[in-house]
C-alpha cells in the first residue's frame, strides 16, 4: 500500500492540463488566471497627494512665512503652476503640480485670511504625503503569475491595469456517480435500512469552491450492468468522481467494472484513515477517483486528493498547508496517517483542537470544524503544542 505523499505525487503526475479560455473581467471572478500579467504603466501613474491640504516646496519652507495661494487641484485634473506660485490647495488623489514636492495636511494649516495660509510645522520633508510615481508598480513589471486565483485583490488589480478580458483555465467537466444499493435520492422516503445520498452533495460543495458545477450526478446502485452504464457515461468527462464500492465487500464492484471498461488503475488503497480504500485511475484524458462511501471519508479524500488534482489541472501551485500547534495530546494505534476534523481554538494562542466523533460514518463528523489536521503515519503520539499540518475546508 502506498503512502499519503506517494498518492499525491501520483495524482499530480497524472494530471492533465486545462486549456484556457478568454473571459470578460467581470466573468472571471473566482477563476484561475492562465496568463501572466505585467503592469501597463507606472502605479501610481503620477505623484499623488495622499492628504487634503496644501502642496508646497520643501526646500526654502518656513513656518514664519505666510503663503499666498490662488489655485486648487483636485482628483481628476492636472494643474500647471503660474510663475511665482509657491503653494496650491490640493485634494487627496490629485496630481502634485510640477515644481512642488510636499503636501501639508489641512489640519497643519492656519488660514490667515482667504488666499493666505501659514503652517504649523517647523520643517517639511521632501515627498511628505505624496505617493511617488511608480512606487507601487513599475511599467512592465511582472505582477501576476499564471495560476493565481482571481480573488478581490487580483480582480481589482486586473481592473486597475486595464485588463478588459483575461485568459483563465477552462473548468473541467465533472461527472459524479454515487454507488450503493442502500443509497437513495434525497427526494425519496427512506426505508429503515436505506441511506440518503449525501456524498454527491459533499462533492458538489467541494467542486463549488473551484467554481465548478458538476455536469451530471447519477445514483448507480451496485448492479454490475447499471454501474457499467453509468461509468461508461461518466468516462465522457474530464473527471469522474465515484463514491462507495471500492472496499473489500461482495458489492464493491467499482474496481472490476472500471477495469472491464479499460480504465488503468494507478493505485488502490493508501495508508491513511479515513479513506484507505480510495481508488484512482485514468483512461485517455479522463481521471477517475473512486472515493470510499463513508461521508467523512468523502470529505477528507475530496479535500486532499481531488483538490490536489484540481489545483494541478487548473495551473495553480500546490497547496501549502498551515503548521499549527496541537491542543492537548493525541494517540493512534495504527500505522496509518490519520486525518481528523479540527476546530481552531483561539482562547489563548491559536491551536488545533481535535473534534470528537465516532467514526467516518458519522454524518456530523465534519460539522462545525474549520478543517482537517494530519496525525502523521510514523508518529504514535503527538504532544500538546506539537506543530501539525492543518487544512482549512
Ligand atoms: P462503501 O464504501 O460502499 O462500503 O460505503 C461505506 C458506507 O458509506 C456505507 O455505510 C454506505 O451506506 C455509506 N455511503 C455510501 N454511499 C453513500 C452516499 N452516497 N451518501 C451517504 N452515505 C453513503
Ligand atoms: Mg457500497
Amino acid at each position: 500500500m502506498i503512502s499519503l505523499q506517494e498518492a499525491i505525487s501520483l495524482i499530480v503526475s497524472h494530471a492533465e492540463s486545462s486549456s484556457s479560455e478568454n473571459l470578460s473581467l467581470s466573468e472571471s471572478t473566482g477563476r484561475i488566471l492562465a496568463e501572466s500579467v505585467v503592469a501597463d504603466r507606472d502605479y501610481p501613474p503620477f505623484r499623488r497627494a495622499t492628504m487634503d491640504g496644501f502642496a508646497v516646496r520643501s526646500n526654502g519652507f518656513s513656518a514664519d512665512r505666510i503663503y499666498a495661494y490662488k489655485s486648487e487641484v483636485s482628483a481628476g485634473m492636472s494643474l500647471e503652476l503660474q510663475p511665482g506660485e509657491q503653494a496650491v490647495r490640493i485634494m487627496t488623489g490629485a496630481p502634485v503640480p510640477e515644481g512642488l514636492n510636499a503636501v501639508i495636511k489641512v489640519e497643519d494649516s492656519i488660514e490667515e485670511k482667504k488666499g493666505f495660509v501659514r503652517f504649523r510645522l517647523p520643517s517639511v520633508k521632501e515627498n511628505l504625503n505624496i505617493a511617488l510615481k511608480g512606487e507601487d508598480l513599475k511599467k512592465g513589471e511582472p505582477v501576476l503569475p499564471a495560476g493565481q486565483k482571481i480573488d478581490a485583490s487580483t480582480l481589482s488589480l486586473l481592473a486597475s491595469l486595464g485588463k478588459k478580458s483575461v485568459q483563465v483555465s477552462r473548468l473541467p467537466k465533472v461527472h459524479i456517480v454515487s454507488t450503493g444499493n442502500e443509497v437513495i435520492s434525497v427526494e425519496e422516503e427512506p426505508l429503515p435500512w436505506q441511506i440518503r445520498d449525501s456524498n454527491s452533495y459533499t462533492i458538489r460543495a467541494g467542486l463549488f469552491k473551484f467554481g465548478i458545477l458538476p455536469q451530471k450526478t447519477t445514483l448507480a446502485g451496485d448492479e454490475k450492468s447499471v454501474l457499467r452504464e453509468s461509468l461508461t457515461e461518466g468516462l465522457d468527462s474530464d473527471i469522474l468522481i465515484l463514491s462507495g464500492g471500492v472496499s473489500m465487500g461482495n458489492y464493491d464492484l467499482v474496481p472490476s467494472v472500471l477495469a472491464d471498461l479499460g480504465v488503468e488503475q494507478i493505485f488502490h488503497k493508501i495508508m491513511i484513515k479515513p479513506g484507505k480504500p480510495i481508488w484512482f485511475g485514468k483512461k485517455k484524458s479522463t481521471v477517475i477517483f473512486g472515493l470510499p462511501g463513508n461521508p467523512f471519508s468523502v470529505q477528507v479524500c475530496f479535500r486532499i486528493f481531488v483538490e490536489a488534482y484540481l489545483r494541478k489541472f487548473s495551473g495553480m501551485p500546490p497547496e501549502r498547508p498551515l503548521l499549527l500547534p496541537l491542543a492537548g495530546s493525541r494517540k493512534k494505534k495504527n500505522k496509518l496517517a490519520e486525518f481528523f476534523p479540527a476546530i481552531l481554538d483561539s482562547s489563548d494562542q491559536t491551536k488545533v483542537s481535535p473534534k470528537i466523533f465516532n467514526g467516518s460514518g458519522d454524518v456530523t463528523a465534519g460539522l462545525f470544524s474549520e478543517g482537517i489536521a494530519l496525525h502523521p503515519a510514523e508518529r504514535e503520539e503527538l504532544a500538546d503544542g506539537d506543530p501539525i499540518e492543518f487544512h482549512f475546508w
